[in-house]
């Protein structure tokens, strides 16, 4: 499939004050080789803290499975916390500028024993098994601290995307505030929502779902005009859909949300984090199949913990949010707060979609 150069400015359909530049010749630009990323695919390290045999480096476990015994996911206080619940005295605030106490949780989720194992190469009974995981600590966390408003569960696996240990593992920190984007996600759907009567999220599916809508000349009969909105849709399970955003931030950006509508995490069932564990393994593998050996951030975005949280039940959606990195962020971005695309997302997502075929892990 031909796919001319563009270079576009996209508005993003849920957060509308976010903008993204696609300009496709830019990645065309001729570069110097660089190496490629290799990733750390031992088994055991010896001197790794989160392999099996070494439970004595890290802080005191909190939670494990299973309980007794050889654990499959360990989860322990986090060595060096961005937050704590140990409070250290403020600055002194003046004037205008404020500030609040850096208080929370911040954990490690030893996702898996084995030291490099990618998520694509985990059984879907592990994947599952961390996200149940990550419900069991979240409502812990929620029903024990009642100053949490919001628990942010992320990973990032490679040196590009921030991944100090080599060891696969995710993070949980559980913070007073709701962070920025996850408010703006959340307001900026409530307003849709209250103009619209409908979530965005569910028509972004809706229109991911949509292979071609067609419009016709109501007297002549004629066709009017085609669109493929379905040029978005990369995976879809039973539960789950794996869609690239219109308006994506990272060339091989993919965000995954449940297809029936549903604002937090925690409700999601045992049946239906088995199905977004096959989505998430699938979506993976693609990745793997196009970029290689990809490096990523994901979040986990529900709705905050806060007292009005029913007011955004119907508006917000919740979704996990997939970016690969492959370049830098440049001077502009971090300057204009603008991201610079080099692969239009239609062509992105063809590519994820036929890579498939080209797979053997799937
Ligand atoms: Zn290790
Ligand atoms: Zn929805
Ligand atoms: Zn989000």
């Amino acid at each position: 499939m031909y796919y001319p150069n563009i270079r576009e400015i996209r508005i993003d359909p849920i957060v509308p004050s976010q903008s993204v530049l696609i300009s496709t010749a830019r990645g065309k630009r001729p570069r110097k080789d660089e190496p490629p990323p290799t990733r750390d695919i031992r088994e055991f390290v010896e001197s790794c803290p989160f392999c099996r045999g070494n439970e004595h480096l890290t802080p005191p476990v909190v939670f494990q499975v299973p309980a007794k015994g050889e654990w499959d996911i360990r989860v322990v206080e986090n060595l060096y916390p961005i937050l704590d619940d140990d409070p250290l005295p403020l600055g002194l605030p003046s004037g205008i500028q404020q500030v609040s106490e850096g208080y929370g949780h911040h954990e490690v989720i030893i996702d898996h024993p084995n030291h490099g194992i990618a998520l694509h190469q985990m059984s879907e009974q592990h994947l599952a098994l961390i996200f149940a995981v990550y419900q069991d600590r979240m409502r812990f966390l929620y029903t024990t601290d009642p100053r949490i408003r919001y628990i942010l569960v992320f990973k990032n696996f490679g040196k590009a995307a921030g991944g100090s240990i080599p060891h696969t593992h995710s993070q949980l920190i559980a913070m007073p505030i709701v962070p920025h984007n996850v408010q703006d996600e959340v307001e900026s759907s409530r307003l849709f929502y209250e103009k619209n009567e409908t979530c965005v999220f569910c028509t972004l599916i809706d229109e991911a779902l949509t292979l071609e809508t067609t419009t016709y000349d109501r007297s002549s009969g004629k066709r009017k005009q085609s669109y493929d909105t379905g040029k978005y849709f990369v995976e879809r399970g039973e539960y789950f859909i794996a869609i690239k955003p219109f308006a994506s931030r990272y060339e091989w950006e993919v965000h995954i949300l449940p297809l029936k509508h549903q604002s937090n995490f925690l409700d999601a069932t045992t049946e239906e984090l088995d199905d977004l564990a096959w989505v998430l393994r699938q979506t993976m593998a693609r990745l793997e199949a196009v970029v290689g050996e990809v490096q990523y951030n994901y979040f986990l975005h529900t709705v905050p913990h806060v007292n009005n949280s029913s007011d955004f039940v119907d508006s917000f959606h919740w979704h996990i949010e997939i970016c690969p990195r492959v370049s830098i962020p440049s001077g502009f971005e971090l300057g204009s707060g603008l991201f610079v695309n080099t692969i239009s997302p239609e062509e992105a997502a063809f590519k994820l979609r036929q890579a498939i075929e080209k797979s053997s892990t799937c």
